[in-house]
């Protein structure tokens, strides 16, 4: 699907493999409810069958499901199974999941986390598997980048121009609007990026990015509306834009998918970026622990509770 052939980075890789909301979604309910056949995604997520194709095509090339045939209704189809690369995004879209249930309202709850193991409802915190210590948060940490441009390219081969939020279910499920407003936009997510490699002023944004004036211009006030950046005044010489706490606390999003952009799609030499947890001095190996019970979590050892999309009255635990 990428035959620009131009080398990229492994974040701009995996933001390609990724693809937009509706990718997310595809794979979100491949992990939720094991959905694997097009009728289920496309009753699921009222998509067109000509999106959810192309989707699902793009979803193949980049390696996140593999094709395989079933007999139904008298003939040969294909249902879509996650792959390893895939199944490896839980740890991302458990972090999405927690930060959207701490910092974005919503008419109705999220599905509850289960950790299995302890048997409660429970949250995730987020740790360095390189020392052990939890919690590790975006001020424990500094994020380096290698001499190469980073984020060379990485919006420019879009594969979708216009981004769909309006078409988007509203289910409680489906509901993450503001994570999908980053990560469904491949500019927002290079800009919360870039802030995170502590990119402040927007002439830094304009030539580490490499976008158009107008559109970094919108996304700043985007992201200062939705209260991820405050813009203040540096006395005579324009603005800088900073993290909020809100916007920081997206940092277990951001580290889990540079680790799995590492693991899986290495860019050319110097252009991957480095967190560091600062205490150990390592490059940060992200994982989650249950905050009830302090174990690390293992996908097999979590579910979401469909039906806590109605607050249960008692819970577990
Ligand atoms: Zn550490
Ligand atoms: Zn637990």
């Amino acid at each position: 699907m990428d035959t620009a052939g131009e080398p990229r980075g492994g974040i701009g890789q995996a933001l390609l493999a990724l693809g937009d909301q509706w990718s997310l979604l595809i794979l979100q309910r491949a992990f939720l409810k094991h959905t694997r056949r097009f009728a289920e995604w496309r009753d699921e997520l009222a998509m067109s069958d000509s999106v959810l194709a192309g989707r699902l095509r793009e979803l193949v090339a980049g390696g996140l499901l593999e094709p395989s045939p079933y007999r139904g209704e008298g003939r040969t189809r294909s249902e879509y199974l996650l792959t390893d690369r895939a199944r490896e995004l839980w740890t991302f879209l458990v972090a999405i999941w927690s930060w959207e249930r701490t910092w974005v309202e919503r008419p109705g709850g999220l599905p509850d986390l289960v950790h299995e193991r302890c048997g409660a409802r429970t949250d995730a915190e987020l740790g360095c598997a390189a020392c052990g210590k939890t919690p590790v948060t975006a001020r424990d940490t500094r994020t380096e980048r290698g001499a190469a441009n980073t984020f060379s390219d990485v919006a420019v081969h879009r594969l979708h121009r216009r981004t769909v939020r309006e078409r988007a279910p509203r289910d409680p499920l489906s509901y993450f609007p503001e994570t999908l407003e980053i990560l469904g936009d491949r500019w927002s997510t290079v800009i919360l990026a870039a802030a995170f490699l502590r990119v402040r002023r927007f002439a830094a944004f304009q030539s580490e990015l490499g976008v158009a004036p107008s559109i970094l211009s919108n996304r700043l006030r985007r992201f200062s509306e939705l209260g991820i950046f405050v813009q203040s005044d540096i006395a005579g010489k324009g603005h800088e834009y900073r993290l909020t706490d809100k916007g920081l606390a997206f940092f277990p999003v951001f580290a889990f998918l540079v680790d799995w952009a590492q693991r899986w799609h290495s860019g050319p030499p110097q252009s991957e970026i480095t967190i560091v947890h600062t205490a150990c001095g390592k490059p940060m190996i992200p994982f989650l622990r249950c905050l009830n019970c302090h174990e690390p979590l293992v996908r097999d050892e979590i579910h979401f509770d469909l039906t806590g999309t109605v607050r249960p009255g008692a819970a577990t635990g």
